[in-house]
This record gives C-alpha cells, sequence and structure tokens, in this order.
C-alpha cells in the first residue's frame, strides 16, 4: 500500500492505475468494521481500492469534537494494508484548503432538517471535500455507508446534480453484537454510557416513531424523526454524555 500525503503524490501513485477502474472510501479514519466493509467492497468492485484519510475541519461546527476526534493513524494504516488497499491519501487541511479556497458546494433541500439542523455547514463542508476527493481521485465508485444516511442522500444528491461521473455505492450499518452502530465516536463512550447508548438501536428497531421516542426517554433526544431519503429511514440523534450519536434503520427498500 502507498501512503501519500499531497496531490502530487497522489498523482503520481494513481498514474498506473488509471487503466483499471478505481474505488474510492472517504474517511476521517479510526477504522471499525464499517469502514472495512467498505474497504471489502470496494475491492470486490473495483480493480483498485482508494482510501482517504482525512479528519475534515470544513463539516465540525465550531465547538464540536475536531480537536478531539479519534486518530490513531499507525492502526488505520495496518489495518487498510491488510485490507488490500493500494493507495491510502492522508492529507494536511492546508493540503486541501490551501490559503485563498472560496469555493463551496451546498446541497439544498437535502441538507436541510436532521444532522443538517443539529450542525450548521455540516453538509457544505461534506459535500465540498467529498467532491474534491472525486476530482483527485476520478473513481468508477465511491462507497458511503447507510449509517450516515443523510450524508449519502446529499452526496447522491450532489453527484447526480453536477454531473459527476461515478457510481455512488451504499452499504448497510455494520453493527457491534449488542446492536450499536460501529462508530469511531464510540470510543468516548465509558462501560455506563455504553449500556445506555443500547437504548438507541433498540428504539430505532421498533421501526415506529412514537414507540422510539419512549425508549429514549431517558437519553437526550436531538430528534426521532422518518426521514423520506432513498430508501426511508428512522432516523435519531441522542447525546449520551458528552458524545452524539447517531443511528437509523431503513424503513422500506435496500441501501444500494
Ligand atoms: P467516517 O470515517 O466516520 O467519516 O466514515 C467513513 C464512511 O464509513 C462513511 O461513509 C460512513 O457512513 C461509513 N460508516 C461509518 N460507520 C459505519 C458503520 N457502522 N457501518 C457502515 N458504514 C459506516
Amino acid at each position: 500500500m502507498k501512503v501519500v500525503r499531497t496531490i502530487r503524490e497522489l498523482d503520481e501513485a494513481l498514474a498506473p492505475l488509471r487503466e483499471g477502474s478505481i474505488g474510492l472510501v472517504p474517511t476521517m479514519g479510526a477504522f471499525h468494521e464499517g469502514h472495512l466493509s467498505l474497504f471489502a467492497a470496494a475491492r470486490r468492485e473495483s480493480d483498485a481500492v482508494v482510501v482517504s484519510l482525512f479528519v475534515n475541519p470544513a463539516q465540525f461546527a465550531p465547538g464540536e469534537d475536531l480537536s478531539r476526534y479519534p486518530r490513531d493513524e499507525e492502526r488505520d494504516l495496518e489495518l487498510a494494508d491488510e485490507a488490500g488497499v493500494e493507495v491510502l491519501f492522508a492529507p494536511s487541511a492546508d493540503e486541501i484548503f490551501p490559503a485563498g479556497f472560496q469555493t463551496w458546494v451546498e446541497v439544498e433541500r437535502l441538507a436541510r432538517g436532521l444532522e443538517g439542523d443539529a450542525r450548521p455547514g455540516h453538509f457544505r463542508g461534506v459535500a465540498t471535500v467529498c467532491l474534491k476527493l472525486f476530482n483527485l481521485v476520478r473513481p468508477s465508485r465511491a462507497y458511503f455507508g447507510q449509517k450516515d444516511a443523510q450524508q449519502a442522500a446529499v452526496i447522491r444528491q450532489m453527484v447526480r446534480d453536477l454531473n459527476v461521473p461515478l457510481e455512488i455505492r451504499v452499504l448497510p450499518t455494520v453493527r457491534d453484537e449488542d446492536g450499536l452502530a460501529l462508530s469511531s465516536r464510540n470510543a468516548y463512550l465509558s462501560a455506563e454510557d455504553r449500556e445506555r447508548a443500547l437504548a438507541l438501536p433498540r428504539a430505532l428497531a421498533t421501526r415506529d416513531p412514537e414507540r422510539a421516542r419512549e425508549l429514549l426517554r431517558d437519553l437526550d433526544v436531538e430528534y426521532v424523526e422518518v426521514a423520506d431519503f432513498d430508501p426511508k429511514v428512522l432516523a435519531a440523534a441522542v447525546r449520551v454524555g458528552s458524545t452524539r450519536l447517531i443511528d437509523n434503520v431503513v424503513l422500506e427498500g435496500d441501501p444500494r
């Protein structure tokens, strides 16, 4: 696996891979089985797999967990290498957002509500960095997790609206044995918080917003809502201690 940190190095590493198809998995690192499922799908469907590891400052609102976001690059490199990733692109913030940067992608309706309301500017940061990664890597397919259902919907819409020539693939949420959706942020949870957090998957498993709200009454709930994405989901965000967790279940259809 080649680890590259600049756009120039990325271009050089990709040049020999461009004859075949490239699968791109954008990530913020602290890999878990959810990330690995995306790497494996990309591995199955593409000739070469490129993973980006970038804790994107543009998608964190002021006061969010940017500075304490879990980082373990050494372990991430090992896991990506074992998963058969060809190129891992781990740029600095300056490489992606150099001085003078001033162009942003704003997906409108789909980026409102749910995470968009809770995290002002979040999807503008996500969409912009994803479009930059798509332009830099020029993959045939890019892989996202259903865990972030609104993100998948926003990216799919951007790709459609801006005629970005690639296929978006969305893979099912990977859960721990106890039902908790895997997330890099689960590392913040104490044992006690983690036990309390299990109310989230249990509530969503009812597939009923009213019953879900009832089961979440002891947690600090930001929203529990049916969202008409493709596919339709019941989505929720809660705070357990100082940790913010999101999850959703598909109500109709399958993630593609
Ligand atoms: P992140 O590093 O958290 O930005 O996530 C990178 C990609 O992995 C995103 O497309 C996420 O939706 C996806 N992902 C995160 N957690 C999971 C999970 N538990 N199951 C499947 N995909 C996930």
